[in-house]
């Protein structure tokens, strides 16, 4: 490797950073790559190939195993996104798919289903009423 100062090296980084996020960005409306770029992550993430992964999203209706909705969550550019895989982060074994919500409360939760049951019976009999809210 050639000896570069500092800057030109932050300099090069940079504009590699731009030239990446024009190239999403002008791919980004093309709904092809978005779907091609999406399954290539489920192999890299979880070694689905495409197959598995319709047969997956087909058993489920594309609809949270949780909630039974359809994902209603945007991405930052405003797509709407996908229905999430979930798997078990000890085991790495795929439990279904979830949308984002009951995804995040799931991971907000530890993942954890003695404190989801302490939730739930937190929200169906609250430990305490003493005052009404406004
Ligand atoms: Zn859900």
């Amino acid at each position: 490797m050639t000896r570069r100062s500092r800057s030109t090296r932050r300099l090069r980084a940079a504009a590699e950073a731009e030239r990446v996020h024009r190239w999403r960005e002008a791919h980004a409306a093309d709904p092809e790559f978005v779907e091609r770029n999406r399954l290539r992550q489920l192999f890299r993430l979880y070694g689905l190939v495409p197959e598995q992964v319709h047969t997956l999203f087909d058993a489920f209706y594309n609809r949270c195993a949780i909630c039974g909705e359809p994902e209603t969550a945007v991405s930052r550019t405003g797509r709407p996104k996908s229905i999430s895989v979930d798997h078990d982060h000890e085991t790495g074994r795929i439990r279904g798919v979830l949308c984002d919500r009951c995804n995040r409360a799931l991971g907000y939760l530890r993942d954890n289903p003695d404190l989801l049951r302490r939730a739930a019976d937190y929200l169906e009999r609250p430990p305490w009423e003493g005052i009404e809210a406004a």
